[in-house]
C-alpha cells in the first residue's frame, strides 16, 4: 500500500504538489490524469524518491520512503517513461536482463524471465531478442522499456505515459498488455496520462489532479456519473 500523507513540493514560492493525500492500496491499478504541468511527473517521482518533498510524508506497508535505502526502495519499484532510454550497445535480452543481472539472478531463471516478459508483451514471434534498440519500432521500444522495468517482479510499477509518442492501435495493444500484466501478477501500478480517455480505459481508480492537488478520486464510473 502506498499513503501520501499531506504531501507539499516546493519549487521556489509554487507549490507543485500542494498538500496532497492518497492511499493507493496494494494491486491496485490506480491512474492519475490532469492536464500538462498539474503536477503528475513530480507526484510519481516523490514516491520512487527522485524528487524530495518538503512536507508530509510518503509510506510504502507503512514505512517512510525516507528510511529505506534509496537503492533497495528502487528495486522494489519499476519505472517505465516515456523517453525509454534503452542501453543502445546493449541486446534486448541484455536490457531487460539488467536488472535481475545486477541482483545476481542465476542465468536460467533470468533466462526465463526473459521470454516469459517478451510473451507478456507481445514481442515473442518478433524475433527482437539478439536486435539492439535502434533496430527497434517505436512500439517495440517501447516494450521493451515495459519489460526492462518489470524485470525483477517490483512490487510496485510507476509508469509516466508511457505510450504518449505511440500511435492509437500500438497503444491500445498496449494498454491491453499492462492490464493483462496487472491481472497476471498483482503488481500495483500508478500510471500517469493526461489523456482521459485512456484514464477511463485503463485505470480501476482515478485521480484527477490540477494545480497540484486531487480534484477527485473515484473508479471510472464514478467520475463519469459525477463529473
Ligand atoms: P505534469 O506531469 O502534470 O505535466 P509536472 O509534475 O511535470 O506536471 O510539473 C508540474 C509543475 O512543476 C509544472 O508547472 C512544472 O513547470 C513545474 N516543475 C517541474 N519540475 C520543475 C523544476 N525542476 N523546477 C521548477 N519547476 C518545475
Ligand atoms: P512502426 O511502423 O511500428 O514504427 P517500423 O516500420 O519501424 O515499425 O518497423 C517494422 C518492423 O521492422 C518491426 O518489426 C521492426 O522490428 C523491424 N525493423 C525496423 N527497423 C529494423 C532494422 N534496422 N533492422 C531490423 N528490423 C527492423
Amino acid at each position: 500500500m502506498i499513503e501520501l500523507d499531506h504531501v507539499t513540493r516546493r519549487y521556489g514560492e509554487t507549490a507543485v504538489i500542494d498538500d496532497l493525500s492518497l492511499r493507493i492500496e496494494g494491486g491496485e491499478l490506480f491512474v492519475l490524469v490532469g492536464p500538462s504541468g498539474s503536477g503528475k511527473s513530480t507526484l510519481l517521482r516523490t514516491i520512487n524518491r527522485l524528487i524530495s518533498i518538503d512536507d508530509g510524508a510518503i509510506r510504502i506497508d507503512g514505512r517512510d520512503v525516507r528510511e529505506v535505502p534509496v537503492a533497495s526502495l528502487r528495486r522494489g519499484i519499476g519505472y517505465a517513461i516515456q523517453s525509454v532510454g534503452l542501453f543502445p550497445h546493449r541486446t534486448v535480452a541484455e536490457n531487460i536482463a539488467t536488472v535481475p543481472r545486477l541482483l545476481g539472478w542465476p542465468a536460467a531463471r533470468i533466462r526465463a524471465r526473459v521470454d516469459e516478459l517478451i510473451a507478456m508483451l507481445q514481442l515473442d514471434g518478433e524475433n527482437v531478442l539478439d536486435r539492439y534498440p535502434h533496430a527497434l519500432s517505436g512500439g517495440q521500444q517501447q516494450r521493451v522499456g515495459v519489460a526492462r522495468a518489470l524485470a525483477a517482479e517490483p512490487a510496485i510499477m510507476l509508469m509516466d505515459e508511457p505510450f504518449g509518442a505511440l500511435d492509437p492501435l500500438t497503444r491500445d495493444a498496449l494498454q491491453s498488455s499492462i492490464q493483462a500484466i496487472h491481472a497476471q501478477t498483482g503488481t500495483t501500478i500508478v500510471f500517469v496520462t493526461h489523456d482521459m480517455d485512456e484514464a477511463l480505459r485503463l485505470g480501476e481508480r482515478i485521480g484527477l489532479m490540477e494545480s497540484g492537488r486531487l480534484l477527485q478520486v473515484g473508479t471510472p464510473l464514478e467520475l463519469l456519473r459525477d463529473p
